[in-house]
């Protein structure tokens, strides 16, 4: 029986690497000849050691982290990091900046509010509905860090480059865009990903923390709410979702490997993004909603000239098997979701029925 894939542009959980999906099929019944599933073997077994070891050393050399930096997995996805940031690092009345680009950032402003810590949102692109990257941006030099969302999944935009904060450590939601691109990690304390975007499956997220923000957290957090109890324990305080950092271990391997680190990976995302980015500038039909210098690698969101033709275009996309293209509820419109597992092939073949369909329906 031959296996049915089309392709995928879904925003999150999204697209893995085929290959990753194969090996764990291959292995799901006897893990490393242990005659058991990773699911079913012990977190605190040599054969889960290994994985969980795997995963923290690839992902540092795939980033260059120096043993500054240490490498968590943390439940609650995305999600439960908004609330956990300022609950470990606005203590004793200090503050943060926040930039706010769009849906995430403003979920992780308001988990600052609900614990009614002081932040200042220095800059904001709510005027164009967050169609845009604020520039020259005058941060605090005392704030103990400076908030972004490096790839605002929703809205379809990206920093192009990273800000000068003024020597304040930089805390980044990389959920939709970590591992596509180098870091120049220094200017940053704290990065954040929740893993069902572009490195795993969901229920973890990758947490990536620079130990001098270790010393900021309050002991008198719960344990399960501190960044020190994951850091002190490897990350196994309790049992880590053991499936979902298996897999990204496949796909960390799968990035040093298969596509030859994150030079190798910016350079095929560029590509892939620069295709749909060409159509829309040479089309009257299809209209990119972010503006150019601040347009997505990721998340390429666009328009139709009216909604029935969006509603047909999903709608014909997935009879010809290219499925999640529609925007997310919160903005209407189109998205295609190109995270690093998207081939190449998906790019063409959606190029391809993009051509067609205006030539049909323009
Ligand atoms: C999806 C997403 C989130 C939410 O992630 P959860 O893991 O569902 O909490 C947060 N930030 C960004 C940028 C996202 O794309």
């Amino acid at each position: 029986m031959s296996t049915k894939r089309i392709h995928n542009f879904n925003a999150g959980p999204a697209a893995l690497p085929l290959p990753v999906l194969e090996e764990i099929q291959n292995s799901f019944l006897d893990f490393k000849g242990s005659g058991m599933s990773v699911t079913e073997i012990s977190h605190r077994s040599k054969w889960f050691d290994e994985v969980i070891n795997d995963a923290v050393e690839r992902t540092k050399r795939l980033l260059k982290l120096d043993d500054n930096y240490e490498v968590l997995f943390i439940q609650g996805g995305a999600s439960m990091q908004f609330c956990m940031i300022p609950m470990n690092f606005l203590t004793n009345g200090n503050t943060a900046d926040y930039v706010n680009t769009g849906t995430w950032s403003t979920k992780a402003i308001k988990e600052t509010e609900i614990q009614g810590k002081k932040i200042n949102v220095v800059a904001s692109s709510e005027d164009k509905n967050f169609s845009y990257i604020p520039e020259n941006i005058d941060f605090n030099s005392e704030a103990a860090f400076a908030h972004i969302t490096s790839n605002n999944t929703i809205k379809g935009t990206q920093w192009a480059s990273f800000p000068d904060t003024k020597g304040v450590p930089i805390i980044s939601d990389m959920s939709s865009d970590i591992m596509c691109r180098p870091l120049d990690v220094d200017k940053f304390g704290l990065i954040y990903a929740g893993a069902q975007k572009n490195i795993g499956p969901a229920g973890v997220c990758m947490v990536i923390i620079r130990k001098d923000m270790l010393e900021m957290v309050p002991d008198t957090i719960p344990s399960m709410l501190k960044y020190t109890t994951y850091s002190s324990k490897n990350s196994m305080y309790n049992t880590p979702p053991c499936f979902s950092i298996y897999t990204i271990h496949l796909v960390m391997k799968w990035l040093e490997e298969t596509i030859g680190g994150l030079e190798k990976m910016e350079e095929i995302n560029q590509n892939k993004a620069g295709i749909l980015y060409n159509m829309f500038d040479s089309s009257d039909f299809y209209n990119g909603t972010a503006e150019k210098g601040s347009r997505s690698l990721m998340n390429v969101t666009f328009r139709l000239p009216n909604e029935e033709l969006e509603a047909k275009f999903v709608k014909e996309a997935l009879e010809n098997e290219m499925g999640g293209l529609k925007g997310h509820r919160s903005v209407g419109g189109c998205r295609a979701s190109i995270y690093n597992a998207t081939s190449i092939d998906s790019i063409n073949a959606l190029v391809d029925f993009m051509k067609l369909f205006e030539s049909k329906n323009g």
